[in-house]
Parts: C-alpha cells; structure tokens; sequence
C-alpha cells in the first residue's frame, strides 16, 4: 500500500460513467424520507392547504403544498426557518434535493406558504396528534399545562403601556414647551438691533424650527390618539410592529411576544395540545384541558398545572366536563396571617350542617340572601355571633380592632374547591413533581436544544402557523426516536395501502353511476341527432 499523507479525495475531472439517481443521494434509513412518507400520507386538500385540490389549468402551475410542506418540517426539524436559508438548503444539500425531487422553490414562495397556510399547518399539527394516538404514543390519561414566553417579532420599546404612553406624553408636553420658551428667546435676541446696525431683525431657519415644532405636535397627537384607544379598549397595551404581540413578565423576565400554552402527554411527552395566547397562563386551564380531552378522546384526564393557572371557575368548568385539575391554591394575599389573625383555612366547613367551625369551637352561621362579589361571584357570608366572638379568648387573634364578631364567604360553588384541596392534600405533592418533568421537556428542548426562542412572522394568525410547524417538528422528532424509523414508516406506507385501496373501491363503487349516466346522455344524443335527421313536413 502506499504511503500518503492525508486522506485524498476524487479529482473533480474524474467522469462518471452513469450519473447518480437522487435516490441514491439518501440512504435507505435516512430521516428526511419518515418526512416524505408522513407528508404523503396527508389529505392536503381536507386539511385546508392552498393549491392542494387545483386541476390542471393554463399559466406556469404553482408547487405543490405537498412539497413546501415537506421542506418546511425538514426545515423546522433541521433548526432551518427562514425563508432566505430555506430557499439556499433546497439549491445545495441533498437531502432537500431529495425531498423536492431538485424543486428550487425562491424565498418568496417559501415565505408565502408559511403566511398563507397558517390555519392548515395547525390542522396537519392536530392530525400528526392523532397519528400519535393511533400509535399508542399517548396514554391519555395524565397531562401537564404551562405556559412559555417566545420573543415575538417586535421589540420591548414598539410596546406601550398606559403608563407609557402617559409618560411620553408628559416628555413631549415639557419638550413642546422647552422648545417654544427657546424660539421665543432667540426671536427676541434676533430683533434686536445689532451693534453694527446691521441687524434687521429677520429671522433666520424658521423653516426648520416650524418643520421641528410640527414633528414634535404631531408625535404628541399619536401618542395622545393611542392613550385614548387603551382607554377605551381592552387591550391593555397598545404594538406599533406586530399588534398582536404584548409585555409578557414571568419570574425576571419580561419580553415582548407571546405566550404558548402547551398540554404535554405523560406517557411520552408529547404535545398534544398548544395555542399561542397574549396574556398571562391564569384563565386559560379549562380551555387547554379541553382541547386536551377532545383531541385524546379520553372520558376523564387528569391536568397539572403551577399555581399560576389558579382559577375558580376553571376548576368548576373542568370538573363539569370531567377533568381533575390538579393546581396548588392560591389562599388570598396572606394579609390576615400578617396581621397575626386567623386566616380562611383556619375555619372548617361542615356541610352537613352548612356552618363554618371556627379555631374556637364556634359556629358561624349563613344569611339567607347571597350577595355577588366585585369579580361577580355569588357569594354567602357566615357569621359569627356578636355575644359569642365578643366573649372569645381568641378575638384578637381573629377580629379586626372595629369588628364585633366574625365573617367568612363562600362561593355558591366552594364544594368544587374543597374537592380540590382535599385532591391537593392527598395526592398534590408527588403530581407536582411529575407536573415539571411532564411539562418542561417541550420548552426545554425547543428553546435550549433547538434555540427556538421567537418567532419570524407577526400577528396572532401567522405566529400560530409558526408554533404549529414547532410543535409538529418536536413531537415527529420525538416520535421518530421512540417508535423508531422502520416502524413509523411501516405504519405510514400501510395507511398509504389503506387509503389507496379505499380509492379504488370508492372508484369502483362510482362506476355503474358514470354508466348509467353515460347512457343517458347517449340516449339524449340519439333523440336530438333523430330528430334533426327527420325530414320536415
Ligand atoms: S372571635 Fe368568634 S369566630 Fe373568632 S375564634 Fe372567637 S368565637 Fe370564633
């Protein structure tokens, strides 16, 4: 053998004889094809993607969804998302070459697609849900919801508070003035006559100063125009970039963007439900459960969530609809163990006799008619009795300086939580634990592992496109590693079997009724051909 001193690569003159098939630029186990088989699979048409039912038609056709959608999970899954780079991937690496079959589709396009599909891509991530469920991914019975903040594509300062808004507005007030006090000065400096008796008093750059004045007014107006838009609306803030997008804090961090909601498996850690919100994670528990429950059809699901979904009402629409919630209660503000008194859970509920049992022994009683609160909750105040809490040994430890004796409310449906505290008691501690575990595998690994950390494109509609592509990717990445390439394409070519085999009997089935129509527009051919043939009289 001879000796050498690197490794050495073919000569770029070396002919070949028989140029390479594409087949041959990926190996037969090669991730980019479970892409292919999976996207093959798919009913673009019935999941809303544009084109994806066009007939043949004049002008240059458009690519085909089936193809844009494939380069953009290889994308997503292959940390690939802008359009630019998408478009430069497609030209030079052989796997997209591959999976394009040498398509080259340019940026535009890719962008567009994303833009205009953003519903249908939610659609394929709910349907690659439901291909989890058919193959036993999920156990459907225990799921995890958090919320995490994605940098949206605006930044901090294109975000306005009213506070904000007030505080521009007072700079702009004092700069208007500043600004005018300063014209009036040098105006005054510049009518007098100069000592060289030159001076006529003429002002100089008044063009300038009024275009300075004019700019600075107007910069008020807007910011005076969008103050009265946040009072008067429910925005709470108002986005110059993306409208859509909001101040978000969580812990230490505040960002301008959103907040994914995502209900994540126990069994694998899958997702299997998510939406992308602009608010905080409190009212939004009942909403994912259910879309959690209705996509795993499961008949009761258990849901864990961090005390920031804390929510009455949640708690009651979930276990209306069968599901216990399982999310560490927020018990007031700690105001009255503050003041060194006795706090709500210090006071017992017997429902037997519909009475609060006090740290005393006492009884306290309801009053008949129930009031609604300022958030509109109906509510029954429990009383003390004057004669009993002004007898007590405990009263300073329970009764404010003015009050003569004790009163504790309930929420008409106090049963529901009671339930809840006595589930959080039982079983809360070893749940919040798994709860982290289930939950943060998602975020973590699309935010550190694959450094998803914002979101490309603006607007509520657009950016839910994006987070479906995200969630698809980590749960087919996820998928793929579980159950194995083999498998998953074994699966997906015999749903492909299935489907074809439908077709050919559902077009089999058509057949007597393309016949029996055949024949009656053959027998209306030969009337009319008859009737122009006969002579006339
Ligand atoms: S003050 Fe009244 S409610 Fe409070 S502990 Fe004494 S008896 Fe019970």
């Amino acid at each position: 053998m001879m000796n050498r001193t690197f490794k050495s690569g073919e000569s770029r003159e070396q002919p070949s004889l028989l140029p390479p098939r594409i087949e041959d630029y990926v190996g037969s186990d090669n991730s980019v094809r479970a892409i292919d088989s999976f996207v093959c699979a798919l009913d673009l048409a019935k999941l809303g993607f544009l084109h994806a039912n066009r007939r043949t038609g004049v002008g240059q056709p458009p690519y085909d969804p089936s193809d844009l959608l494939k380069l953009y999970l290889y994308g997503y899954i292959n940390q690939i998302r802008s359009s630019r780079r998408l478009e430069r991937e497609a030209c030079r690496n052989l796997e997209l070459i591959w999976l394009l079959k040498n398509l080259k589709p340019g940026y535009r396009t890719i962008a567009n697609f994303r833009k205009e599909n953003w519903a249908a891509l939610k659609a394929a991530n709910r349907s690659f849900v439901l291909l989890l469920r058919e193959l036993g991914m999920v156990g459907g019975t225990l799921v995890a919801v958090d919320g995490a903040l994605f940098h949206g594509n605006a930044s901090k300062d294109s975000i306005y508070t009213r506070r904000k808004l007030a505080k521009q507005i007072a700079n702009l007030d004092q700069e208007i003035e500043a600004y005018g006090k300063s014209l009036d000065a040098n105006d005054a400096e510049e009518a007098k006559p100069r000592a060289d008796g030159s001076g006529d008093g003429n002002k100089s750059g008044d063009g300038d100063v009024g275009d300075k004045m004019k700019e600075l007014m107007a910069r008020r107006e807007r910011a005076r125009a969008d103050l009265k838009d946040l009072e008067t609306g429910d925005k709470g803030q108002v986005s110059k970039t993306d409208s859509d997008a909001r101040l978000l804090s969580k812990g230490d961090q505040t960002i301008a963007g959103y907040n994914v909601q995502s209900v994540v498996d126990d069994k694998h850690k899958l997702i299997v439900a998510s939406e992308v919100v602009n608010r905080s994670d409190v009212g939004h528990l009942h909403e994912m459960a259910k879309a959690a429950k209705e996509i795993l059809e499961a008949e009761t699901l258990q849901i864990l969530a961090d005390g920031g979904y804390y929510n009455s009402e949640d708690l009651k629409a979930c276990e209306d609809d069968g599901i216990k919630a399982y999310v560490p209660a927020h018990e007031g503000n700690g105001k009255l163990e503050k003041q060194g008194r006795f706090a709500r859970k210090d006071f017992s509920y017997d429902a037997a006799t519909d009475t609060y049992r006090c740290p005393a022994g006492q009884r306290l009683h309801p009053t008949k008619t129930p009031w609604t609160n300022g958030s509109g909750r109906i509510e029954v105040r429990y009383l003390g009795s004057k004669a009993t809490c002004g007898d007590c040994p405990l009263k300073v430890s329970c009764l404010s300086p003015e009050a003569k004796y004790r009163s504790i409310f309930r929420w008409e449906h106090e049963d529901v939580l009671d339930r809840h505290r006595q589930r959080m008691a039982s079983e809360g501690a070893e749940l919040m634990r798994r709860r982290s575990a289930i939950v943060e595998h998602p975020f973590g690994t699309l935010k550190c592992r694959a450094g998803y950390q914002h979101f490309l494109v603006r607007g509520f509609d657009k950016v839910r496109g994006e987070w479906s592509l995200m969630a698809l990717c980590y749960n087919f990445t996820r998928l793929l590693n579980i159950l194995g390439f083999d498998r998953f394409v074994a699966h997906m070519a015999e749903k492909a079997s299935v489907a074809r085999k439908s077709g050919v009997a559902s077009a089999l089935r058509a057949i007597p009724l393309v016949l029996r129509t055949l024949q009656a527009r053959i027998a209306l051919w030969l009337a009319v051909v008859m009737l122009r043939a006969t002579p006339a009289s």
